[in-house]
């Protein structure tokens, strides 16, 4: 995105746009099979962007019959991992070259600004796939030490037919996080959009066919959760779900592998997380912006959202103060502006939801202190400000409960021990952070956080390389690095008698 580009420059190329709006199965475009389809809602406008099939159990078995009849036929599976390699960089490039569009469809989809789409959501994406690429053809198998008259191979084989459900918040992003493990290890991939968001990934289904990958490797089945999402779920000959979403969902995922065939579940569920901010922490303003960014980001429909700060008494005041700086400049705007640092909510339901816990936290006692209300109303968007509470108390709805909005929760401590036992004291495990300049303190700290990514004097910094999943409610299985591989492939144990 070049500096030059103006809201009217997006709007003109939005208008421009053609939107694919098919399910994408064995390499082609094809309607639902009932003809259904559903309204796919711009959230920066609150009007119809576009028609999409609304697929069900039959287009779910289409995709699931493709997926495994080329998963069979090995044409991926059995391929060199040096070749699969080719085509997935291929398939990021193509991803990377069209990024214009596809942060286009992005922000027009699911209301981010288009600045992120294009700078955070498709780069981020185009890189995972092309990690996941670069990695495949430099890992070994094992041989156990077994005693001389055997050997056993222990080999990491593909599970076979990988189904990802995602959700609305990163739509590309989070498929991307399956798409790249679950491809480089020769699996055959069905991807199921949120319903709120399913323009990239039925978009990027025809890139993945242009870069090489073969038919049936790659489906994309939009529909809502009941229906393409159960499906899915209970599909006999499905191997693998991988799964991100609320912890609500998740569970029915595990049920649905329970009443069908045990297929392997990973779950990225929700989180709560605590930013602890120490009076000793090694800049209190560094710190009182990240907290802002971590909760105001992606307008706070973030699974790792920094929603409750958790501050020593002695500073909370300084700590505030910045943050309803950040909070002033970040008011929410037309998600199409280059300016704009936060955008609409993903669709009326969930602004509704967020002001609900908004309502909630006042008549709990919470003192509301910035924000608080719907935005924009005039547009017919659904945008809410940045919203901070003080005085909260962690049993209050409000610290315990996933929000998805931009609402910040404020709790005091004055020990670093009653920091940790708040901090821990919800269903979830997600991340954590803690600032302090005593590496004692924060390793300790860090040690004591019941939470799959705990940051030190940084929030949501990451790589590629380093795995992102929960502790907790917050779900199992590890989403990104080399760790992201063993959801979807199986040991195998190969053991020869070496008889003379
Ligand atoms: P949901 O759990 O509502 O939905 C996630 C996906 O599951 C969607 O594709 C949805 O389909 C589908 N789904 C919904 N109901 C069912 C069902 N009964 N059976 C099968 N599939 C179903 O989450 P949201 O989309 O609302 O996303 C927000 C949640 O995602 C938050 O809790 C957030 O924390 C979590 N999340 C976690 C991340 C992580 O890495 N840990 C990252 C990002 C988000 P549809 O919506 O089309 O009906």
């Amino acid at each position: 995105m070049s500096a030059a580009l103006s809201l009217e420059t997006f709007q003109a190329q939005a208008a421009g746009l053609t939107y694919r709006s098919q399910a994408f199965i064995n390499g082609k475009y094809v309607p639902s099979a009932s003809g259904k389809t559903f309204d796919n809602i711009n959230p920066a406008t609150g009007k119809v962007l576009n028609q999409v099939a609304s697929g069900d159990k039959e287009d779910v078995d289409r995709a699931v019959k493709a997926a495994r009849a080329a998963f069979e036929k090995g044409t991926w599976a059995n391929m060199a991992p040096s070749d699969r390699k080719k085509i997935l960089i291929r398939f990021a490039d193509l991803i990377d070259q069209h990024n214009s569009e596809l942060a286009l469809l992005e922000t027009l989809d699911m209301g981010k600004p288009i600045r992120d789409s294009s700078k955070i959501d498709i780069p981020l994406s185009a890189q995972c796939i092309r990690w996941y690429a670069e990695a495949i053809d430099k890992l070994y198998d094992e041989i156990a030490p077994t005693g001389p008259e055997a050997i056993s191979l222990i080999r990491r084989e593909p599970v076979g037919v990988v189904a990802a459900v995602v959700p609305w918040n990163f739509p590309l992003l989070m498929a991307s996080w399956k798409i790249g493990p679950a491809l480089a290890a020769g699996n055959s991939f069905i991807l199921k959009p949120a319903e709120q968001s399913p323009l990239t990934a039925i978009r990027i289904a025809e890139l993945a066919a242009e870069a090489g990958i073969p038919e049936g490797v790659f489906n994309v089945v939009p529909g809502y959760g009941e229906t393409a999402g159960q499906a899915l779920g209970r599909h006999m000959d499905v191997d693998c779900v991988a799964f991100t979403g609320s912890a609500e969902v998740g569970k029915f995922f595990l049920r649905y592998a329970g009443e069908s065939n045990m297929k392997r579940v990973s779950l990225e569920c929700g989180g709560k997380t605590p930013n602890i901010i120490m009076a000793d922490c090694p800049d209190v303003d560094a710190a009182a912006t990240a907290a802002a960014w971590g909760i105001f980001f992606n307008q706070g429909e973030v699974c790792n959202a920094g929603s409750r700060l958790i501050v020593e008494e002695s500073i909370k005041d300084q700590v505030l103060e910045k943050v309803f700086a950040v909070g002033k400049k970040l008011q929410p705007g037309d998600p199409l502006d280059p300016k704009t640092g936060m955008g609409a909510m993903v669709d009326k339901t969930q602004m509704e939801r967020v002001l609900g816990y908004i309502e909630k936290g006042k008549s709990e006692g919470a003192s509301l202190v910035f924000g608080g209300k719907r935005a924009r109303d005039e547009t017919g968007g659904y945008y809410i400000e940045p919203t901070v509470f003080d005085r909260v108390e962690n049993k209050m709805t409000i610290a315990q409960e996933e929000i998805f909005g931009p609402v910040l929760s404020t709790i005091t401590f004055k020990t670093p021990e009653e920091a940790v036992k708040i901090g821990n004291d919800t269903i979830y495990g997600l991340a954590a952070a803690v600032w302090t300049r005593d590496i004692t303190k924060a390793f300790k700290t860090a040690r004591a956080l019941r939470a799959g990514v705990v940051w030190v004097n940084c929030f949501d910094n990451g790589h590629i390389s380093s795995p992102f999943g929960g502790f907790k409610q917050s779900g199992f299985g590890r989403d990104k690095s080399i760790h992201a591989l063993e959801k979807f492939t199986d040991l195998k144990a190969i053991w020869i008698a070496l008889r003379d």
